[in-house]
Formats: structure tokens, sequence, C-alpha cells
């Protein structure tokens, strides 16, 4: 079979490669995108759908006054930002181009709402598409296509060709029952945006990871590693691949998604959807803004401290619920745990301020919420003995369980833990152990190019969104979908201002 030429070949179908790809082709280059699953989307589609921007339209609409310089400095007030492992020139990279980014998707189709206030980001900064994520990828496909992008689904980046030291192009395999290999050169660059490496092997995860990170496998299963892979056997090398969102307790999204999120994400919806936000009436509104949440929410740890219990598929308690009880979910029989608690505590959690998740539209979600949403994970029952027969664990053990444990707070009357007493009694799940995504990619430098050995450029490879996260530290919220469009944006942009090989 004959070569396919194109001046920039994308690997990967996510946010960062649509995007990679729009940017490159508006400057009139050929460009093909070759996706290994069925769908273009990657985690991007899975995702909440916030972005943290400053100076965008939305922030001067709302009289906020904002700037990149504010942006970069508030990054590093996060927990878990660790000064000396950022790298602060992909962090300034980020700030200063994320307002164009979010510009460039509202022009391509996307509707925010926002910005809303996340401390302490000293600004509100975070936008928030409408209705759901999926919207990121529908309107950046459409874009794309309109340029002439060639989108190859069930086309597996396998293997870079290279030719004298330089990237030329990427051997390929279709999943179909043919299982053909194909080669595409590229003349200008072959860009890795083919996502995280949360799913990986285990051989492969244990070059960087370790402990509880191991148990358990990523939210996304296609997010294994490739493009990191393929860019170490040409001389890359991974930076913070330690680093993970996670483990992180997360429910698991609805089985049959309701027929309100497959309602369409154009933007005359979306404008219909921030108008009805605006005047209707919270309880008629509620029910229908979750009826889009096709994602994986993540249970608020006040439960716990409330007095919730963790059982396990067994109907067993296994874990002290107040000390990182993510690390022992993965453990579990079918790495699945339950969230168990009586009246009292359900009582607390139907309002400000004890929510069970946040959730995208409605900013936080409580029990009612949940009861009419969500039926799917959520289970009231008069008894234990019918809870249990509703989680389908054994009546007998979580009756067991729920006694040991009242018997053992008993002991300490004054605590802010009580025993499960009082019915109905209630139930959350099945709940798993996630890595949300993991923050180890291929070191790149300014331009996006990945770097080799004696941190030289490999001539022809870009990398960004997850594969190229070059060591950027992306805490608080918006960040990681801020990167991977920004960093796609001018990845695209580089490579299709390259040179051309002849
Ligand atoms: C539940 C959840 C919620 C999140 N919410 C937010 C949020 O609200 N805000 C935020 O900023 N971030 C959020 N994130 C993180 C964010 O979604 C990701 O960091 C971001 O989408 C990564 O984009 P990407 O393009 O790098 O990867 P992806 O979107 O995963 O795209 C990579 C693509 O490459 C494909 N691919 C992989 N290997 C190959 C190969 N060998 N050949 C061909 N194709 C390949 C994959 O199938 C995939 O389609 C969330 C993540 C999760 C899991």
């Amino acid at each position: 079979m004959a070569d396919s030429v194109f001046d920039v070949i994308i690997v990967g179908g996510g946010g960062t490669g649509l995007m990679a790809a729009w940017s490159a082709a508006r400057l009139g280059r050929s460009v093909v995108i070759l996706e290994k699953c069925e769908q273009i989307g990657g985690t991007t589609a899975l995702s909440v759908g916030t972005i943290c921007a400053t100076s965008t339209r939305l922030q001067k609409a709302a009289g906020i006054e904002d700037s990149p310089a504010e942006h970069y400095e508030d990054m590093e007030k996060f927990p878990g930002f660790i000064p000396e492992r950022d790298n602060s020139e992909l962090r300034k990279i980020l700030v200063e181009n994320i307002p164009e980014t979010i510009g460039i998707l509202v022009d391509l189709g996307v509707t925010f709402m926002g910005p809303l206030p996340e401390p302490p980001h000293r600004k509100p900064r975070l936008h928030a598409i409408i209705p759901h994520s999926r919207g990121y990828i529908r309107h950046l496909e459409r874009a794309c296509r309109r340029l002439g992008v060639t989108i190859l689904t069930g086309h597996h980046a396998e293997e870079l060709i290279l030719e004298g030291g330089r990237v030329r192009g990427i051997k390929a395999r279709t999943s179909d029952s043919e299982s053909v290999e194909k080669r595409f050169l590229a003349k200008r660059g072959v860009i890795l945006a083919s996502g995280d490496f949360s799913s990986a092997s285990l051989d492969y995860k244990q070059r960087y990871m370790s402990g509880p990170l191991l148990q358990i496998g990523g939210i996304n299963p296609a997010s294994t590693g490739d493009g990191q892979r393929l860019g170490e056997a040409v001389g890359g090398s991974v930076i913070n691949g330690d680093l993970a969102w996670g483990p992180e307790i997360r429910f698991l999204p609805p089985s049959r998604p309701s027929i309100i999120s497959k309602l369409p994400t154009s933007r005359w919806f979306a404008n219909l959807l921030l108008f009805a936000m605006r005047t209707l009436p919270q309880p008629v509104l509620r029910p229908f803004l979750l009826g889009f949440v096709t994602t994986f929410l993540a249970p608020s740890h006040r439960l716990f401290e409330l007095g919730a219990i963790l059982v396990n598929a067994k109907g067993e308690r296994f874990c002290d619920e107040l000390n990182r009880p993510q690390d022992y979910i993965g453990l579990q029989p079918d790495q699945k745990a339950f969230i168990v608690f009586d009246d009292t505590v359900a009582e607390q959690f139907k309002s400000w301020p004890n929510y069970i998740s946040t959730a995208p539209g409605v900013g936080y979600a409580f029990l009612p919420d949940y009861a009419r949403s969500r039926p799917d994970i959520y289970a009231r029952a008069g008894t234990i003995a019918d809870l249990a027969q509703k989680l389908r664990v054994p009546v007998d053990v979580l009756e067991k369980t729920i006694a040991d444990y009242n018997e053992k707070l008993a002991g300490n009357p004054a605590g802010a833990r009580k025993p499960l007493v009082k019915g109905p009694f209630h139930a959350f799940g099945p709940a798993k152990s996630w890595i949300v995504f993991s923050e180890g990619g291929l070191r790149i430098d300014c331009e996006f190019r990945v770097l080799g050995q004696h941190g030289l450029p490999i001539p022809g490879l870009y990398a960004a969104g997850s594969a190229g996260q070059g060591g950027v530290l992306l805490e608080g919220h918006g960040h990681h979908l801020g990167w991977a469009f920004t960093s796609g944006r001018l990845a695209g942009r580089n490579a299709a201002l390259a040179s051309p090989v002849q």
C-alpha cells in the first residue's frame, strides 16, 4: 500500500488533537488525525468541561478585571502545587494563551456559563461548557471537517518512522478485522496528542507510579500512554510520571444516559439553556440540568465525616473512611463499594453546606437531586435488610457490619460520627476508585517539540495535551482542558509553520 502523505499528522482525536488539527489546517496545511477508538472524543468528552481562564469576554461582561499574570501567581496557591516540580515557562505560556483559546472555542460555537469562583483563585475564572463536554468535540470536529482535515477512526498509531534522526511519519494499524498496517508520512511534523497513561499496563505504570495507583485503572480505558511510549522509543522522556489525580472515589456514570443528555450541543440550544437558568425556578430546573450529567461525579468526603460508612460487595466494611478510603476500594471485590448511612446523616445532605457532590450545571448536587436524577446509584429502604437486598449484598453481613460499627462508636458518644440507627437507610453506589488522569507527559520545549537526548528537540516530533504535559502542574479545576486546547492549538500552529521536508 502506498504511503499517505500529509503536512501534519496528529495522533489522537481528543480535545488536544482536534484543536491542533484545526490550528494547522487553518494555515492551509493538509492534516490527518489518527484515532484508535471507533469514535473521537477521548477523555475530553468524558470530562466535566470547565476551563480556567482570565481576560475573556465572559469575565469582561461580568465586570471582572483580571490578568494572565494574576492567574500565573494564583496557580501556585493550590494544595498539591510543588514549585520545584513545575515547568514555570509552560505555565506562563498557558495563562497567556488561554484567553485566545476560549475566544476561538466560542467563535467555533462553544457556549460557556460563568465565570465561577474557585478559591484560591482571587477572581472568578472557571468557564463551564453548556450543556456538556461533548460540545467541545462536536464543534471542533465540525470546524476541522470544514477545513478539510482527514479524520481516521479505528487507526491505532503504533510506531514512529525515523529517517536520519528525524521523525518522518508513523505506522498505524486498523482496528477492523483486516488489521491492516498503514504508513503515514508527515512533511512538517507529527504531533502526539494521545492523552495520559492512567489506564496503561501495569508494567508501564510501574516505571513511574507506586502504591494504590497501581491497583486501579483510569476512567478512560483508552488512556494507555501510547504517545509517551512512542516518544520514549525515539529518545524522549516522561516527566512527573508519578503524579496523578487520584486515586479518587467517583460514582459510575449513568449506565443509560438520559434522553436529556442527548439533546443538541448547538449554540441556539445552549443559549436557550442559559436563559432558562436565569429565569426558571430551581426546583423546575435542577432535575433538567442534572439530566445532562454523563460524567463521573465525586462524592464529598464530608459524607464520611458525618457518619457514612463504606461497604464492599460482600457487605463488609473494609477501611477507616476518614483515612484515605480511596486507597482501599481498589482492593475490594470488583473494585467497588457502597456508601451507606442512616436518615440522620441523610437529613444533613439535603441542603447547603453539605452537598453530595459538585455537578456541572447546578454547581452542587444534594441528596434530593440524586434521589430524583440518579436512581441508578441511590437506594433508600426502611430497614437495613431491605437496603441490603436493593444493593444485592448479603443481608446478614450488612446487618452485622452496621451493628459492629455502632458498637464501636458507642465508646465515643462525643464524636461527629454517630451510630447508624435511624431509618430509612440510604446508600450511594456502586462507587469506584479511579485514577482520574495522570500527569506524566513527554518533556517538551516552549515550541512543543519533544525533547530527546541532551535536552535537544527531536526533529519533526511535537507533543501536546496530556501526552505533552512537559512538567507543567495543573492543580485546581479547569487547567487540564485549558492546557489540552491551548497546547494543541500552539503545537498545531508550530508544526504547520515548520519547514517542509522534501
Ligand atoms: C471525569 C473527568 C472529568 C474531568 N473534568 C475536567 C474539567 O472539568 N476541566 C479540566 O480542565 N479537565 C478535566 N478533566 C481532565 C481533562 O479532561 C483531560 O486532561 C483532557 O481532556 C486531556 O485531553 P487530551 O486531548 O490530551 O487527551 P484525550 O482527550 O484523552 O484524547 C486522546 C485521544 O488519543 C487517542 N489515542 C490514544 N492512543 C492512541 C494511538 N496509539 N493511536 C491513535 N489514537 C490514540 C485516545 O483514544 C483519545 O481519543 C477531566 C477528566 C476526567 C476523567
